[in-house]
């Protein structure tokens, strides 16, 4: 199975639907995480550069020997892969 992750803030989704955003109507989103995506909207309206700040310490945290430097520019190349941010 190929490993999903939320299609708005990049974090892994695991295997099972608990992380899961929620539509309107109460079924799950399989696209983007509880965090990002609640009763069918997201939940913060922000730029993908704003999200990107917010991940970044975290990232450089659980990623022993990477520089905050690394994860924002690891996160600039992969955000934009995203669903939510892909350029048409
Ligand atoms: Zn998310």
């Amino acid at each position: 199975m190929e490993e999903r992750y939320c299609q708005s803030c990049g974090m892994p989704m695991g295997e099972t639907d608990e992380m899961f955003g929620t539509n309107k109507d109460g079924s799950k989103n399989e696209d983007y995480c509880k965090y990002c995506f609640e009763n069918g909207a997201f939940t913060q309206d922000c730029t993908m550069d704003e999200i990107i700040e917010v991940c970044v310490p975290h990232m450089a945290s659980e990623n022993s020997g990477m520089s905050e430097d690394e994860a924002r520019k690891m996160m600039k190349e992969f955000f934009p892969t995203l669903k939510r941010w892909k350029q048409i």
